[in-house]
């Protein structure tokens, strides 16, 4: 690596340094609380999938580069040189952690490996040896944004298709449109994944709940935070901010989506709209009153996974909860506290990798097959596309024998007209 390219991966690593992430660098006293915490380590017992190992390779970097005494005398504050080796090592700690953040809630000092990550993820990205594909795609949601005069009709055709399958599950009052879009002054913007099945039982359950909503012409994905790029996230995520204020909606509703409804949440700033995810929303709607759901819909015990951007690191614990006891009475846990629940292993990006990363998804989620398998459910519910799409997996490769569903299309099939 020559000097110039370090010279820019250090100023790169200097921008994440804020006092959250020197505390995380400084802090970590090797208890090893963290050992058993990580789904990736807990299923394949390397030491290198441990979370302070993972954090460790970045806080080398920090001691050679950012600390005194590593500066002077590397050996001693075990200070690492940052060369091609080092980036290699950087790819392997970072693409092989979901951001789960499940070794945080079990560290004492509650050190965010996610957050180590980052950095890691950004010295990828200056070095440019990230995944390309994730980078391809950020960059195709901006262009999108910036362009949305030349989509907007193919979108809108594509939506006046699926119009006639809304119907089907909710029969939309006379006069009304089974799928607004653009509508200046609704109440609620939803933001939908590309896909019918993202549209169509959300659509059904706002027009049963009588909602005044729109869809928004994005999509939530926001490959700028799987990459992590903040500035791509940024952007991806202003299309949105600016399409709520745009149409002057009171709330922003994301889909099942969990690392689009933390980064609008957490990342969105002080906004005139507030931010829920539809599993909120759906669960305010039952309390409202404002649907009604047949329990004699489903059959069989239903389990749920907990996605980590919703739930652990998001809060939203108790509304699928509230929603699954309007659909069963057969609901088992998978853990007594849903903060601990184990990560699908799908996270991070690794989903987005696809085929890349099949291999490793399967063989470090070892731990969520088995929890999934103790309770004796026949129906794994979820509430995010990623999650759904590695338990898909995880279901053929290990045959688990479960259905794997949206809790947003369990709830569109169980409408009480
Ligand atoms: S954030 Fe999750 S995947 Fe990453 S080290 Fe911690 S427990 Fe493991
Ligand atoms: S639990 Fe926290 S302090 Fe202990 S080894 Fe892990 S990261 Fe370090």
């Amino acid at each position: 690596m020559d000097e110039k390219t370090r010279d820019d991966l250090l100023n790169l690593f200097q921008s994440k340094l804020n006092e959250a992430m020197r505390f995380y660098l400084e802090t970590c006293t090797r208890c090893g609380v963290c050992t058993e915490a990580c789904h990736v380590h807990a299923s394949m017992g390397q030491v290198k999938y441990i979370a302070a190992y993972r954090s460790e390779i970045v806080r080398r970097l920090y001691k050679k580069y950012f600390k005194g005494r590593g500066k002077v005398w590397p050996s001693v504050g075990e200070a690492k040189d940052l060369t091609d080796m080092a980036l290699e090592e950087l790819y392997e700690a970072a693409y092989s952690c979901t951001g789960c953040r499940r070794c945080m809630v079990y560290c004492p000092f509650g050190i965010d490996t996610q957050q180590l990550m980052s950095i890691a993820k950004l010295l990828l990205i200056g070095a440019s040896a990230e995944p390309e594909i994730l980078t391809l795609l950020a960059d195709t949601s901006i262009e999108k944004g910036k362009s949305l005069e030349l989509f907007k009709e193919g979108f809108l055709e594509g939506i006046k298709r699926l119009e006639a399958d809304v119907v089907e599950k909710w029969q939309t009052q006379a006069g009304s449109t089974p799928i607004p879009v653009d509508a200046e002054g609704a109440d609620l913007l939803y933001v939908a994944l590309a896909g019918a099945h993202s549209i169509i039982p959300a659509a059904a359950v706002f027009n049963a709940a009588g909602e005044n909503w729109t869809l928004s012409f994005f999509e939530a994905v926001n490959f700028g935070a799987f990459v992590g790029d903040p500035s791509k996230t940024k952007l991806i995520l202003d299309r949105i901010v600016n399409e709520a204020n745009r149409l002057k909606v009171k709330e922003v509703c994301i889909c099942e989506c969990g690392t689009a409804y933390r980064v609008m949440k957490q990342l969105s700033g002080k906004q005139p709209f507030k931010v829920s995810s539809i599993t909120e929303v759906h669960a305010r709607y039952l309390k409202e009153g404002r649907i009604k759901l047949d329990k004699t819909k489903l059959n069989g015990r239903v389990t749920y996974h907990d996605p980590c951007q919703i739930a652990r690191n998001a809060g939203v614990i108790d509304e699928p909860r509230y929603i699954l006891h309007h659909l069963t009475d057969d609901f088992r846990e998978m853990t007594d506290d849903p903060r601990y629940n184990w990560c699908c292993g799908g996270g991070g990006g690794l989903v987005a990798l696809g085929e890349d990363t099949l291999d490793f998804r399967m063989k470090s989620s070892k731990v969520k097959v088995d929890q999934v398998q103790a309770t004796g459910a026949k129906i794994l519910a979820t509430a995010c596309e990623n999650c759904h799409t590695q338990l898909s997996n995880l279901n053929d490769h290990y045959k688990m024998g479960v259905d794997v569903k949206f809790l947003s299309s369990m709830i569109a099939d169980a409408l009480v007209q």
